[in-house]
């Protein structure tokens, strides 16, 4: 049956958004196309699913704060389950004059736009945070509200179960091709050879819109970058009110129930297979404990109990999300590049894609800063504040 809008990809971008067009435009009919429905790769289920404000891109601050409202009261929002959010706020460090500048500008902005960003001097640092070394720290920004970690599935749940309810549909497939009569989008074709033709087609299969778009021709900057993470027993070090730890020495650590979650960014960072979703293990005692020991004494004996790898779709002209029309392409939208930070950014993506293709703009929050036209031009609009 031909469709308004057909989604591809399941994960919770494309969740949130068939959940904000039926929510919009109740009688619209909305396929959500996903070719694995355990989500094993997805990176809405490999994510550490936090959530801060603390952002370079005033942009950013706005759409996490939408984010927070839904996730603190997502039950009363969706109908979906309670997310858990656990608001022990992120601790950002920073080890140079330069950097602790930057971290100044940026706690400014984030104040204006609402965040409760509270920069911390050394001694104020020690204080909260004795288990911490701070020797070389020049500087803290502390969120100390409206930031911390939440049930990642249960979001992508809540969105998946609501649209559904509220009259979109699921299929099972992979899709390899996009249908283009004489230039408009106007379906997707399916590895079994079906087709699903639709008035409109959004793109929101997280690393997999790249090879998607090939056929468009246009430059497509997103990479994928793997991120090995690591759930770590350390049994003298329990902080359970602890932050999320973001250090400029190249880690971030975070409590997770009577354990730790860590990850480092590695020195060198190529963009990885599709299929390689093997953990890089010695980035732990290569790279990540060291740093963990230097900063927290009680990481001395530190055991990893478990580690996975997931891919962030790395938008590298700018590190930042892409969302809206293709130029070159009528009837054709994507959500891309999320660099690392779309999990908490669902919510505000999906509704201002649904008003995008509702209305023809955006009625709340102002997202054309983050469209297609910037990378087809080579334009960044960058986030610097990238974990
Ligand atoms: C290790 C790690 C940690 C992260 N931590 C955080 C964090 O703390 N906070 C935060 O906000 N964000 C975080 N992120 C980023 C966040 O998880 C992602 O930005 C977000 O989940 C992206 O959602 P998505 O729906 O675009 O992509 P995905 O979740 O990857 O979903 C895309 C879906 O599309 C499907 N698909 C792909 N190609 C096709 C096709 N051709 N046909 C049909 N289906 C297809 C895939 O099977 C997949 O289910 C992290 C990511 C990783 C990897």
């Amino acid at each position: 049956m031909q469709q308004d809008v057909v989604i591809v990809g399941g994960g919770v971008m494309g969740a949130s958004a068939a959940w904000w067009l039926t929510r919009l435009a109740p009688g619209l009919r909305v396929t959500v196309i996903e070719r694995d429905s355990s989500h094993a790769r997805a990176a809405t289920a490999l994510s550490v699913a936090s959530i801060r404000q603390q952002f370079t891109n005033p942009v950013n601050v706005q759409i996490s704060r939408f984010g927070l409202e839904m996730i603190r009261d997502f039950p009363a929002c969706t109908g979906g389950p309670d997310l858990c959010l656990r608001e022990n706020g992120y601790l950002f460090l920073a080890g140079s004059v330069a950097s602790a500048e930057v971290m100044r500008e940026a706690a400014a902005m984030q104040r204006g736009l609402g965040a409760a960003t509270e920069l911390l001097a050394p001694e104020a640092l020690a204080a909260r945070f004795p288990w911490l070394a701070l020797e070389d720290v020049m500087l803290g920004s502390f969120g100390a509200a409206g930031e911390g970690w939440f049930d990642n599935m249960g979001l992508l749940a809540g969105f998946r179960d609501g649209a559904r309810a509220q009259g979109a549909s699921w299929r099972h497939g992979a899709v390899v091709e996009l249908l283009r009569e004489g230039g408009p989008a106007t379906g997707v074709r399916l590895a079994d050879g079906a087709t699903v033709e639709a008035g409109a087609v959004v793109l929101a299969a997280g690393t997999g819109v790249a090879a998607l778009l090939q056929a468009v021709g246009e430059p497509w900057p997103v990479e994928v970058r793997k991120r090995t993470v690591f759930l770590i027993d350390a049994p003298e070090a329990r902080h359970p009110e602890a932050p999320l730890l973001v250090d400029h020495t190249g880690f971030y650590l975070r409590p997770d129930g009577r354990h730790w979650i860590a990850a480092t960014v590695p020195d060198h960072d190529p963009p990885a297979d599709p299929g390689d979703f093997a953990p890089r293990l010695e980035e732990f005692e290569d790279l990540l404990w060291p740093r963990l020991w230097a900063r927290a004494p009680g990481f001395a004996a530190a055991k990893v109990l478990r580690a996975w790898a997931g891919h962030y779709d790395f938008n590298t002209l700018d590190q930042n999300a892409i969302l809206g029309p293709h130029p070159a392409v009528p009837g054709l939208h994507v959500m891309s590049g999320f660099s690392g930070h779309g999990l908490q950014q669902a919510p505000a993506m999906g509704r201002g894609l649904a008003e995008l293709l509702l209305t023809g703009r955006f009625q709340t929050l102002d997202l054309s800063a983050l469209g297609v036209t910037r990378i087809l031009a080579g334009t960044p609009f960058p986030e610097h504040a990238v974990v």
